[in-house]
Formats: C-alpha cells, sequence, structure tokens
C-alpha cells in the first residue's frame, strides 16, 4: 500500500485516483477547482463515467479516498504524486504547460519528503526531464524526485473499464527504482507493462494518438470516394478490417474525431515536430481532412436544400462520443457553428451535455433533454452521436414527428435496407442516399 497523491481530478486523474484507491492505496485527490472537489466530498462526480460514483463512495467510506483543495494536506504523506491535470492546446497548435509547471512547483513547495512523480498527463518529449529540474531546483525542503512517464490510454465513457483491463502500461523512466515502485503498484491490475526511457514513453503517447486519428481520417477519405463511386463504407470496412493486419477498429466512417485529445494531440505532435525541423505531412492532411469532415453534414445538407435559412434542425447528439458528457473539440460544435451560420433554428438533443453545451450556445440553440420534442416539427434531423438511445429510435418517428423527414446520418446509425421500408430522405457517410 501506498500514500499516493493524485493532481487534477479531471477525466484521467479521478479514474486513477478511484482505480488506485480500489486496489488498496491510500489516495488524496487534489484539485483547484473547489466546485469540483466540494461536489466529490457530497459523493458526486463532477464527471460523467459508469461505475464511477459507486467506487467513490465505497472507498471514501473505508477511508482510502479523500478529496482536497489544500495544498499541505494534499502532500503532506504523499510518496507517490501523480500529475494529470490538462494540457489543452495553445492558439499555435503546442500543449500549453502551464497547468503543469503550476503543479510542479506546488509539489516542489509543499511535498514533504523524497517523492516519485508519475506524469499521466500528456506532455511533449522531454517535459519530465523539465518537470524533474523544476521541483528540484525550487525546493526548499532539498526534495529527492525520480520522474516516470506513465502516459494514458483510458477512453472516456469507459474509464473505469478500461483502466482495470488496459492493453498495456506505459512507464518510463531513467530510474529503476521508481520504475519498479510504479510496477510493484500496477500489479493488481494484471495488465501488461512495457519499460521505456522518459522520451519514448512519452512519444509513444502522440504517435498512439496519432495513428488512430490517422486511421480515422483515411476511412473517412474512402467514404467520400465510396459515395461518390456507389460502394458502401460499412461494408467495405468490414472487408478491411477482418484482415487482422488491419483490424476493425477505429475503420467506422463518420463526422470526424473529436474530444479532448485527438484533436489537440495531433496538432501538438505536429508543432513537436516542427520544433526539430520535420515537417508531419502526414498528421498534417489527417487533421485537415478531419476538419472538413466534422462540417460534412452541413455541406451536404446545403446542396441538398440550397438554403438552410429559417429551417428547423433536430441535433440528435452533443457529446464527442456516447457516454460522455465531454464536448471538447467535439463535431456538434461545429456543425451548430455553421447551422446557425447558415439562419438555420437549431435545437439540440443530448441525454447528458447539454449543461456544458449551454455554456458555447447560450442564446442561439434551443436545447432539450427529450428525443421526441427535438424532432418535433423539424425540416431535417442530424444525427451527430451515436448514443444508445438515438441508434434505437425507430425510423417510423422521423416520419411521425417531423415536418419533412429529411435525415442527415453522421454515424451511420441505421441499414440502408431498413431506411428503405420508409417515408423519408435519408443521407448518411461513406453511402448512397436515399431519396
Ligand atoms: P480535465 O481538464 O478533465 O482535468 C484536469 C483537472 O486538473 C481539472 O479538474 C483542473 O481543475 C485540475 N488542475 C489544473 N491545474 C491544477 C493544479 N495546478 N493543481 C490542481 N489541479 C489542477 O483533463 P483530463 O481530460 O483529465 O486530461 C488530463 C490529462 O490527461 C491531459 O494531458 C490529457 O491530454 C490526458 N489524457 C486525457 C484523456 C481523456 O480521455 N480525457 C485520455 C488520456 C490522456
Amino acid at each position: 500500500m501506498r500514500n499516493i497523491t493524485v493532481i487534477g481530478t479531471g477525466y484521467v486523474g479521478l479514474v486513477t485516483g478511484v482505480c488506485l484507491s480500489e486496489v488498496g492505496h491510500k489516495v488524496t485527490c487534489f484539485d483547484c477547482d473547489k466546485e469540483k472537489i466540494s461536489q466529490l466530498k457530497l459523493g458526486k462526480s463532477p464527471i460523467f463515467e459508469p461505475e464511477l460514483e459507486e467506487l467513490i463512495s465505497k472507498n471514501v467510506k473505508i477511508n482510502r479516498l479523500s478529496f482536497t483543495t489544500n495544498h499541505s494536506e494534499a502532500f503532506k504523506e504523499a510518496e507517490v504524486i501523480y500529475l494529470a491535470v490538462g494540457t489543452p492546446q495553445k492558439e499555435d497548435g503546442n500543449a500549453n504547460l502551464d497547468y503543469i509547471f503550476q503543479a510542479a512547483m506546488d509539489i516542489s513547495n509543499y511535498a514533504k519528503g523524497n517523492v516519485i512523480v508519475v506524469t499521466k498527463s500528456t506532455v511533449p518529449v522531454g517535459t519530465n526531464e523539465i518537470i524533474k529540474s523544476l521541483i528540484q531546483a525550487d525546493s526548499k525542503n532539498q526534495l529527492k524526485v525520480e520522474v516516470v512517464s506513465n502516459p494514458e490510454f483510458l477512453r472516456e465513457g469507459q474509464a473505469i473499464h478500461d483502466t482495470f483491463n488496459g492493453d498495456r502500461i506505459v512507464i518510463g523512466s531513467s530510474s529503476n527504482y521508481a520504475a519498479e515502485v510504479i510496477s510493484k503498484i500496477y500489479e493488481p491490475f494484471n495488465i501488461p507493462i512495457i519499460h521505456t526511457d522518459i522520451r519514448s514513453a512519452e512519444m509513444i503517447k502522440y504517435a498512439s494518438n496519432a495513428f488512430l486519428a490517422t486511421k480515422i481520417s483515411f476511412i473517412n477519405e474512402i467514404s467520400s470516394i465510396c459515395e461518390k463511386l456507389g460502394a458502401n463504407i460499412d461494408d467495405v470496412a468490414h472487408g478491411m478490417g477482418m484482415d487482422s493486419r488491419i483490424g476493425t477498429q477505429f475503420l467506422r466512417a463518420g463526422i470526424g474525431y473529436g474530444g479532448s485529445c485527438f484533436p489537440k494531440d495531433t496538432k501538438a505532435l505536429v508543432q513537436i515536430a516542427g520544433e526539430v525541423n520535420h515537417k508531419f505531412e502526414l498528421l498534417e492532411a489527417v487533421i485537415h481532412i478531419n476538419n472538413k469532415q466534422q462540417i460534412k453534414l452541413v455541406t451536404k445538407a446545403k446542396e441538398r436544400c440550397g438554403s438552410l435559412q429559417g429551417k428547423k434542425v433536430a441535433m440528435l447528439g452533443l457529446a464527442f462520443k456516447p457516454n460522455t458528457n465531454d464536448i471538447r473539440e467535439a463535431a456538434s460544435l461545429q456543425i451548430a457553428n455553421h447551422l446557425l451560420i447558415e439562419g438555420a433554428n437549431v435545437i439540440a438533443y443530448d441525454p447528458v451535455a447539454v449543461e456544458l453545451a449551454k455554456k458555447h450556445f447560450p442564446q442561439q440553440v434551443k436545447f432539450t433533454s427529450n428525443l421526441i420534442e427535438a424532432l418535433h416539427m423539424a425540416d431535417i434531423a442530424f444525427i451527430v452521436t451515436e448514443w444508445e438511445d438515438i441508434v434505437k429510435l425507430p425510423l417510423k418517428l422521423y416520419e411521425i414527428m417531423m415536418k419533412t423527414p429529411i435525415i442527415f446520418d453522421g454515424r451511420n446509425c441505421y441499414p440502408l435496407r431498413e431506411v428503405n421500408n420508409y417515408q423519408m430522405e435519408y443521407h448518411s457517410i461513406g453511402r448512397s442516399s436515399i431519396l
């Protein structure tokens, strides 16, 4: 059992802290956001993640998990400190490391003994070395610090499951001692561990996300060609994915990737490469393709309807993917923006992401948590997120509820042969339209 402090109680930090407490460690989660910590103290999770709240209350009850905004309390007993603060995108595409450096200064000022600092946040190659020297240079307590790069691969919406069932745990360190301690912490997870140097571990994270983003943009490009040639992207992707060298995952054509990771991490890797004079042309193309893909439904709707002025458009789904309330860099934001520019009246439905989305469009978009209300008398419906209730919505309801059942499905939720049974117009991605 170790005394662990986790800095940052977002998607990564909270899930990491909770899962480490679940396997027996004593975990203190520290965040500077007072609102988040007071919610957590009441047993409420600030993020929507299956199983999370149950595990929080279980581990708080047995005193293995606590939450604080107080620096002294957070660091006084820490042997291992996880860094899980945000590394958002700066305007130039680089990763903003302000939160990381602030957290490093806090460790330096408040940690009492020697510590192992484990960086879960996604940080550019070389950052862990800076973290180490920052903590040591500023430390009044002459701390001895070892750093470990331990990038995170969880998927939002299944974060708890992924933490306990990941494909691999990457531990990058120049200290055998630190690498051993962290491997031991993860022993109960029974997940293969790979040991690397720090820089390789940092690069594994960026390269993995860039590769997955590349798969998505690749299949989206193939889908655009399929549309023009009369092939069906679902069959094409299925046929490709059965080749074990290719694999089925991340081969679903749609309206592009979004979320808090792929968009920012691909842009950051282009910058990281640029700094060593490598123009990462492939990844630049991936990003460009994705930007176009995110607004593909609007482009299609304009081509079909001419003008969208005054049309009631039902947007079904706001979250960047199902089972999360995260709307960071979601295609829905781009779509809503473009629809508003075209003069459409937008009503948006999402089962959990409405509150966050309201902050982006406080006046302009109407929001509802009722799917049927969104569709009522709509001229056009856009399927944006493949939430289960949206995927399972009987097609008959579009026919009955909408003024004119014209659907633009960005997630290919319905088989074409099923759509053929209804009186509706249906446009999807990489498949023939049904008129
Ligand atoms: P998040 O924005 O949800 O949470 C970050 C938290 O850190 C916030 O609660 C914020 O208040 C807190 N924070 C910031 N500075 C702080 C400080 N100095 N002291 C204490 N708390 C501070 O971020 P996230 O989605 O959990 O991502 C965290 C990191 O993990 C990022 O680098 C991200 O790229 C990476 N990552 C995220 C995911 C994901 O699916 N979200 C997956 C893998 C990796």
